[in-house]
Formats: structure tokens, C-alpha cells, sequence
């Protein structure tokens, strides 16, 4: 017998919060845990755009063939034009190349067995704090992980400095992890002058960037959010992207993302790429295609793809305004903790500040559930819901 010495395994933090949260009887209860959009009545609605977008493709789908490795051409294109610019001369070059993923998650962890396969040092840097599953995916793939300094807890800001004191001690041939926009899950991202800084060290330093791009469009617009990578893909000739579609279009459950590796020429992306295309092969062989066909459906038909950036627009400006809400309440509570950085973050979360016995207050005695690192996903906020959250946080 194998499998009776296996212990188990520890419950994902994030997903146990969930677990418990359904299992708890109070009707007041409020989930700020997990990383998903809910619109005003406490729902994550399917896109308007999607719904057409998948009523369209009822109608003119003609077959259920496999894909290719690299999944479907012109979604991987729409995800090039997405991240670089519609002009962009790494487009025109070739020097892009782009595997459909399955998902955000699945785009990380091709990226993450291609460093393995093809870094010297097989050595990942990322952001202090992180996406939690980011330590999880490198480490299981093989790489190494370390960390860069970020979040200052003083400020509630960037710790601009030791950020870039720690990646100037990487080696040469290590690679960075970047959050596009949005960072999760601080909700504190770079300026543009800090991602020319950061860019030129990859440069010098010959650090290889790794942009993980989840929530674009959910920080100041799809353009303005692509900022970071568009400043870094100018500055160095090699870096990978892995894209998420998960939050702007509303397709969890489609799991489609990217995995884009830019090299300096066309030759040379299409030679690394194959060894991409090597790995696909061997894990998931080729990718679903619903998620792909509903995001280019949208992409390459002018209309949708306004409703899409209307809706997508709805979503941004509905968590910006819970966060103001949320910092106005606070004080009509009476907290005297300034909790005004709050709004000026973006994206769909905000570290709160909050210590671990005040989150386990906050979910054992008021409902209020958060992930104990005190991050809060704005998005989970409502009109209604908002009383609640701050008359707890008031009494903890
Ligand atoms: N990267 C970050 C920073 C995220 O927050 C998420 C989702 O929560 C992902 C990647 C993965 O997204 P997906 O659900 O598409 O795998």
C-alpha cells in the first residue's frame, strides 16, 4: 500500500476562507476573500459582450477538433495587440510569440517549467508580499524563489529603494516576477518613471522580466494598465508575459489566459517558442477552446468590443467608488486610523492593514471574512454591505 503514508496536504488559505464562509449560518456574513468581481447585488454576472459572443459562436461553430498546441492564432494575436499596443513594432517584427493558456494559472506554470528547461540559474525573484500561489507554482515546477522587497507597511506605499537594492543583488540570467497592473495584494503598482528604473536594471543586470498580467483594465483603463509592460518590452530585448482573462472578461470558469515570450528576433522567438510548444505538448497537449473563441469573437467585431470596454469600464469605476465609500464610512464610524491610502490603490485589492487577530475577530465575531495577511478584495464591498464591514472593523 502507497497511499496510506501520504499526509495531507494543507488547505489552500484562500480557498479554505470560502469553505468556511459557506458553512457559516449568519445572514450578515460579507466575503472579502477571494479574488473575484461582484457587482453591486453581491453577483458575478456573465459580460453582456460574452453572452453575444457565445450566442454567436452556437450559431457558427462547425467543428470540435483539437486545436493546435498553441491553441487558437487570432486570440494569440488579440493578446499581442493587447499587450503591447495595436502599432507596436514587437507585433510587427515577430519577435512575439504567444501559447493560449489555460488560464492565468496555467500560463504561470508553462512559463515557470520553460525557465526551468532554459534559465542558467533557474532562480525567480518576486514581489514582498505576493500572489500566494506564485511561491506555490514556481516552487513545484523547480525553480528557486526569492524575494524583492516591495510593500512598506510604514506608508502603506512602495518601497521603491529596497526594491531595487534587492534586485540589484540578483545575477545575471535570474528572472523577475512583475505584476502588470493591479498589484495583488498590495493594490500598489509602479509609476511610470520606477518602471523605466526597474527596466533599465533588467537591462544591465541582464535579469530577465516575467510579467504576470491579471487584472488589465481594472487599474486606469486596458491601455494605460499595459504601461509597465510596454515601458520594460522598449528597454530589454527578452521577456515572457502570462495573461489572465479570468477578471476582465468575467471567464473564471473558461480558464483562458496566455503565455507570450518576446526575443529580439523573429528567429530567435520562434526557436524558443518551440520548446515552449514542447512542454504544452507534454502537459495538457493543447488548450479548450471556448474561453479563446469568446474573447477573439469579441476582439475582431467592433461593437462587442466596445461593450466589452464599457463593461470592463463599469466594473473599475464600481470598486473605485467602494473605495472611497469604504474610506468615508470608516470615518463615520469613528475609526481613527487613517485608512485613506485605500483609495488611492487600485484594483480589486487593498492591504488594510488590519493584523491577524483583528481578521480573526473580524470573521469569528462579525462575519467579516478576510485572508489573514489583512488583504481586502474591494470588489466583494456593496452599498449594503458596507455598514457592516465598518461598524466591525470599527469595534476591532
Ligand atoms: N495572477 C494573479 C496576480 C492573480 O491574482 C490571479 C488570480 O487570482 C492569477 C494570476 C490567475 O488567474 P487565473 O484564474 O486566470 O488562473
Amino acid at each position: 500500500m502507497m497511499f496510506s503514508h501520504i499526509d495531507a496536504a494543507p488547505a489552500d488559505p484562500i480557498l479554505g476562507l470560502t469553505e468556511a464562509f459557506k458553512a457559516d449560518k449568519r445572514t450578515d456574513k460579507v466575503n472579502l476573500g477571494v479574488g473575484i468581481y461582484k457587482d453591486e447585488t453581491g453577483k458575478t454576472p456573465i459580460l453582456e459582450s460574452v453572452k453575444l459572443a457565445e450566442q454567436k459562436l452556437v450559431a457558427l461553430e462547425e467543428t470540435k477538433s483539437y486545436l493546435g498546441i498553441e491553441g487558437v492564432a487570432k486570440y494569440n494575436l488579440a493578446v499581442q495587440t493587447l499587450l503591447f499596443g495595436k502599432e507596436s513594432s514587437i507585433i510587427s517584427q515577430k519577435r512575439a510569440a504567444t501559447a493560449q493558456a489555460p488560464g492565468g494559472t496555467g500560463a504561470l506554470r508553462v512559463a515557470a517549467e520553460f525557465l526551468v528547461a532554459q534559465t542558467p540559474n533557474k532562480t525567480i525573484w518576486v514581489s514582498n508580499p505576493t500572489w500566494a500561489n506564485h511561491n506555490n507554482i514556481f516552487q513545484t515546477a523547480g525553480l528557486t524563489v526569492k524575494q524583492y522587497s516591495y510593500y512598506d507597511a510604514a506608508s502603506h506605499g512602495l518601497d521603491f529603494e529596497a526594491m531595487v537594492a534587492d534586485l540589484s543583488s540578483a545575477k545575471a540570467g535570474d528572472v523577475v516576477l512583475l505584476h502588470g497592473c493591479c498589484h495583488n495584494p498590495t493594490g500598489i503598482d509602479l509609476n511610470l518613471e520606477q518602471w523605466q528604473v526597474i527596466g533599465q536594471l533588467c537591462l544591465e543586470k541582464q535579469l530577465l522580466p516575467l510579467f504576470d498580467f491579471a487584472y488589465q483594465g481594472f487599474g486606469v483603463g486596458v491601455e494605460e494598465d499595459a504601461q509597465g509592460i510596454r515601458t520594460i518590452a522598449n528597454m530589454v530585448p527578452e521577456l515572457l508575459v502570462a495573461n489572465s482573462f479570468s477578471k476582465n472578461f468575467g471567464l473564471y470558469n473558461e480558464r483562458i489566459g496566455g503565455v507570450t515570450l518576446v526575443a529580439a528576433d523573429q528567429q530567435t522567438a520562434t526557436k524558443a517558442f518551440s520548446q515552449v510548444k514542447k512542454l504544452i505538448r507534454a502537459n495538457y497537449s493543447n488548450p479548450p477552446a471556448h474561453g479563446a473563441l469568446v474573447v477573439s469573437t469579441i476582439l475582431e467585431d467592433e461593437a462587442l468590443t466596445k461593450l466589452w470596454l464599457s463593461e470592463l469600464t463599469a466594473m473599475r469605476e464600481r470598486i473605485a467608488t467602494m473605495r472611497t465609500l469604504f474610506v468615508d464610512t470608516l470615518k463615520a464610524e469613528g475609526v481613527k486610523t487613517d485608512f485613506s491610502f485605500i483609495a488611492e490603490q487600485c484594483g480589486m485589492f487593498s492591504f488594510s492593514g488590519l493584523n491577524k487577530d483583528q481578521v480573526a475577530k473580524l470573521k469569528e465575531e462579525f462575519g467579516v471574512y478576510i485572508v489573514g495577511s489583512g488583504r481586502i478584495s474591494v470588489a466583494g464591498m456593496t452599498k449594503e454591505n458596507m455598514p457592516v464591514i465598518c461598524k466591525a472593523i470599527a469595534q476591532v
